[in-house]
């Protein structure tokens, strides 16, 4: 007699391999028993007939781990866990709440806005501090960290711009050290954000040596993901590089990786801009050489064509820093125009890419939410520029918006996202930034892998359902390592989402309804609606949601150690 049985489960066991009917049985918090179909008797019987059984689906790149301490962290993850996520990868892009000290937590608080909420507070110093209060508090989601290098680099030299002191590269490689022992799966790089941004070569080689070293992956946001970038030194007027900017990005990280054996995964690789959209193939081709020469390389794709982000990053450090007076003097109003638009107008994106998604408190920019700025800057007659700077000023800087453009768009061209999404080397992540639950909120965060089986794998057959649950499942879990979990075989944990292939979808919808950037855009986010098709999903052997619901009210999530 078992725990609990799934009965007669369409079984898609994360591997990739095909799929099979059984009953699965659960014993205390694992995977106790797979047998044929209808055989096995427990206390809890589920009827799994016509759904299929999955491992809990992994969110390999999410920004969450700032949410862990608020005492409503249920509100942050609910979202995430009513699509079937039971696990996150959290500490990306060179963002970490940990390691600081007391010298450096404004600096990593005041460069990491973007992704906390106002209530957030440092009630630790050290990673294995961190990872302690959560274990104590809860977690609403299992929890897998890297440690991010900018906040490793502020604990050195705060926001110095300077490489680093061959002491400072010591004492880097001891952090890399410490990070392992507390814990950490990795040492992510933002390498477009400060102050991960000031690493150099010789810096960036120390992190991949020193990771390596220790068995630690890497993972990438990169300089540029567009195929001209401020960046490089050769950034001309020119139409045409010999190499895109993009791809000269990922071939030295590439080339880093082979040199010093390290574990490569370039986050979120998207084309922005239309111009850039071109590139797909190179891209693509470094990847593949860089296999075929033996690189131990991975990369992420967000199943959409755009990311979220709060309005400020928009505009150069330059203009943010003096914002106030800046946005009331004439000429740095014009400079801004000018460095923004150019680079737009250079890498093929427009007004028509960014969309208001809420407005802050502002009930003067609640009548735009789901608008294009092109389209807010026409219905109030100013510019782009002013635009921008109006919704900053209106919402107090928290509007949250998307930008679009990335590797194609929504509804015209796809086929760049399909084939990062197909690539055999690419890793499903949601990259969802949730920094406050008012207000609509991206659909990534309540619908992206819905999205990944319902619009992708079923609707547009590029893949095997089997291959698009591996991809957020086996795969994941085997890149970073995490043992027992992203399977279906006996021994491993059970977390588990049941779901039906044939209704599987994401409740918000969005489309960007015109071919030529001149028509209008239309947003139409569900809020508190969660997708559509999975009916159960559950963690350590117990339930926690039942056709959407939250049915435990209880944080049995654990912040899983290297
Ligand atoms: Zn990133």
């Amino acid at each position: 007699m078992h725990d609990v049985v799934f009965a007669n489960a369409t079984v898609v066991d994360g591997s990739g391999a095909n799929r099979y009917q059984a009953d699965v049985a659960i014993d205390g918090s694992r995977i106790s028993a797979i047998g044929d179909a209808k055989t096995m008797r427990a206390r809890l019987l589920v009827d799994a007939s016509h759904l299929v059984l999955a491992p809990g689906f992994i969110d390999f790149h999410s920004h969450a781990e700032w949410n862990l301490t608020l005492p409503d962290q249920e509100e942050f993850l609910l979202p995430f866990l009513r699509q079937g996520v039971t696990t996150f990868v959290g500490g990306n892009c060179g963002f970490s709440p940990y390691p600081v000290d007391r010298h450096s937590k404004d600096l990593v608080l005041a460069n990491s806005q973007f992704l906390t909420n106002e209530a957030f507070e440092f009630a630790w110093e050290t990673q294995k501090e961190f990872t302690d209060m959560v274990s104590r508090s809860g977690t609403l989601l299992n929890v897998a960290l890297l440690t991010g290098h900018g906040s490793l680099r502020s604990l050195l030299k705060g926001n110095d711009p300077a490489p680093i002191s061959p002491f400072e590269y010591s004492q880097m490689v001891y952090l890399i050290h410490q990070a392992k022992e507390s814990g950490s799966y990795g040492i992510s790089l933002g390498l477009s954000y400060i102050p991960s941004m000031f690493a150099d070569m010789e810096e960036m080689r120390c992190v991949f040596a020193a990771a390596a070293r220790e068995g630690l992956i890497v993972t990438i946001h990169g300089h540029t993901y567009s195929w001209i970038s401020p960046f490089f030194s050769d950034s001309t007027d020119s139409d045409e590089l010999a190499v895109a900017h993009n791809v000269r990005d990922i071939e030295l990280f590439i080339k880093l990786a082979k040199e010093e054996g390290t574990k490569l995964h370039l986050s979120h690789v998207l084309l922005k801009g239309r111009k850039t959209w071109e590139t797909l193939s190179s891209v693509l081709d470094t990847i593949d050489r860089a296999v075929e020469d033996g690189c131990d390389i991975t990369f992420g794709v967000i199943p959409y064509h755009w990311g979220n982000t709060l309005i400020k990053t928009l505009l150069p450090n330059w203009f943010l820093e003096n914002f106030e007076c800046n946005s009331k003097d004439a000429d740095a109003v014009a400079r801004l125009g000018c460095e923004l638009l150019d680079m737009e107008a250079k890498i093929g994106r427009t007004s028509d890419d960014l969309i208001l998604l809420w407005g802050g408190e502002s009930d003067a920019l609640a009548l735009f939410e789901g608008k294009t700025f092109r389209q807010i800057a026409h219905e109030r007659s100013i510019g782009e520029i002013e635009t921008i700077l109006w919704i900053i000023d209106e919402s107090d800087g928290k509007a949250r918006i998307l930008t679009a453009s990335y590797s194609g768009q929504e509804g015209v061209y796809s086929d760049p996202l399909h084939k990062l999404l197909s690539h055999p080397r690419s890793i499903i992540e949601i990259d969802a930034i949730v920094t406050d639950t008012s207000g609509p909120q991206t659909p990534a965060a309540s619908g992206a892998f819905p999205r990944l089986l319902g619009t992708y794998c079923r609707k547009n057959h590029l893949f095997s359902l089997e291959q698009a649950v591996h991809k957020i499942t086996g795969k994941p879990a085997e890149r970073l390592g995490l043992a027992d979990r992203g399977s279906i075989a006996i021994g491993a944990v059970a977390d588990l989402v049941l779901f039906d292939p044939d209704k599987i979808a994401e409740h918000a919808s969005v489309g960007q309804a015109s071919s030529d950037g001149d028509g209008p855009t239309v947003l139409h986010v569900a809020q508190g609606m969660g997708p559509v098709g999975i009916e159960q999903v559950w963690m350590g052997g117990t339930k926690v949601v039942e056709n959407g619901r939250n049915v435990l009210k209880k944080r049995i999530g654990a912040v899983i150690i290297n």
